[in-house]
């Protein structure tokens, strides 16, 4: 083979592409490595925000907005105020993580950001095939999600769907040391939605109408939803709308490891780091591009072992329920936090838990259908 352009193709600029870029200029087993990353947008606009919990101090708190304490999860009948103890939530603005990045790697010679979009890429000939060009490079790590990902008989997909409104009210209506995780007390129809409220000063919060459901809705009932929850449950009448955002998130059980091979590794949402019962992928994120510089160190293949088979066997069977029985999402979510502990359920969550805890957890909110979705996925 001809000497490659680049030694690493990184295909999108986003959470998981300058993640994992950042994390490889800092590592001298990398040192005088090309990486080209490749993005058809210049990710100049605050896209997303960001929410993810951790222990202590995280590497991203210089660019952290905001961050609580103390958890709020409520429903019609219970509410539950968790203090989070050695656990913070953190909020980051997309832009802040993309300008901070750029600006760090735009130091380096070895990295190159290329404007375009990737149609294909061969394995045979190691080529990235661009709307504008063509790159060769010795690996490509790829967070295009799969076009052929779809729902099929075996699979679950469940989309996590919302709407958010950065409002701004006239008086102080927040208190920015506390945070809505879950708040059921809206509902629509029979499905599993709820409503998240991150205030981030006294007069401004960002407040979200999330779906969990298998199929979409149409935009004006987000509004709707956030209406009713501002007027009902916060009873604001005056605001105004600062900052709208969107998102559609795929929970799903899809093989997305399939798609890896020797030469191409999926990252992102397309290489399944999107935790599938929860739709955070953030810190998930973090902890597969350590293991998977770890795995590029130690001579393994960077996806080996990435994703974890008891983890997602309990996701799979979770989004089955959802698929199956979508108006038990209240009642299932506030069985786990109200009878375990808001640092276990992380820790759950995180995939950092024993069996025996596993067990204890999902024992605390079990309901008829986990057995009949548990004899389907297994
Ligand atoms: C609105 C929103 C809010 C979210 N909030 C949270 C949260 O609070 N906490 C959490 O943990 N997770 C959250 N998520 C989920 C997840 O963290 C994000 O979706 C995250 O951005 C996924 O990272 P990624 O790198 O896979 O995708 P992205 O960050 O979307 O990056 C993919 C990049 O690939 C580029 N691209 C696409 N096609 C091509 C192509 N053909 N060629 C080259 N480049 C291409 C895109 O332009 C994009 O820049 C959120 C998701 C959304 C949509």
């Amino acid at each position: 083979m001809i000497t490659p352009d680049y030694y690493y193709v990184i295909v999108g600029g986003g959470l998981a592409g300058l993640q994992l870029a950042s994390r490889i200029s800092q590592d001298i087993f990398f040192k005088g490595k090309k990486i080209a990353i490749i993005d058809p947008l210049p990710k100049s606009k605050n896209d997303k925000t960001w929410c993810f919990w951790e222990q202590g101090k995280g590497n991203w708190d210089d660019l952290i907005t905001h961050s609580w304490k103390t958890a709020g999860i409520y429903s019609s009948e219970t509410e539950k105020i968790a203090d989070l103890g050695d656990y913070s939530y953190k909020m980051l603005r997309s832009i802040d993580f993309y300008e901070s990045i750029k600006k760090q790697l735009q130091l380096k010679e070895e990295f190159l950001f290329i404007q375009d979009e990737i149609e294909k890429i061969d394995p045979v000939t190691r080529t990235a095939i661009g709307k504008n060009g063509s790159y060769t490079a010795t690996h490509f790590f790829d967070s295009r999600p799969d076009p052929q990902f779809k729902k099929d008989d075996k699979r679950s997909l469940i989309h996590q769907h919302f709407k958010g409104w950065m409002i701004e009210t006239e008086n102080d209506r927040f208190d920015p040391t506390a945070f809505t995780m879950m708040d059921f007390r809206i509902r629509y129809k029979n499905t599993t939605c709820f409503t998240y409220v991150l205030p981030v000063s006294p007069k401004k919060a960002l407040v979200e109408f999330t779906f969990f459901t298998p199929f979409l809705t149409e935009e004006k009932v987000y509004d709707q939803q956030l209406e009713k929850y501002l007027k009902q449950v916060l009873r604001i009448e005056n605001y105004k709308i600062l900052e709208t955002e969107t998102g559609n998130i795929p929970m799903t059980d899809y093989p997305f490891e399939d798609q890896n091979s020797d030469h191409i590794t999926k990252i992102g949402t397309g290489g399944g780091w999107v935790k599938a019962s929860s739709g955070y992928s953030f810190k998930n994120t973090e902890k597969k591009i350590d293991e998977l510089i770890e795995n590029i160190k130690s001579g393994h293949r960077p996806s080996y072992k990435l994703l974890n088979k008891r983890f997602r066997k309990y996701d799979a069977i979770f989004l089955d329920v959802l698929e199956k029985r979508n108006d038990l999402g209240e009642e299932l979510f506030m069985k786990l936090y109200t009878r375990n502990s808001i640092q276990d359920i992380f820790r759950f969550l995180d995939e950092e838990t024993k069996f025996s805890e596993d067990i204890k957890i999902m024992k605390s909110l079990f309901h008829p259908q986990f057995l009949k979705s548990f004899f389907t996925k297994i």
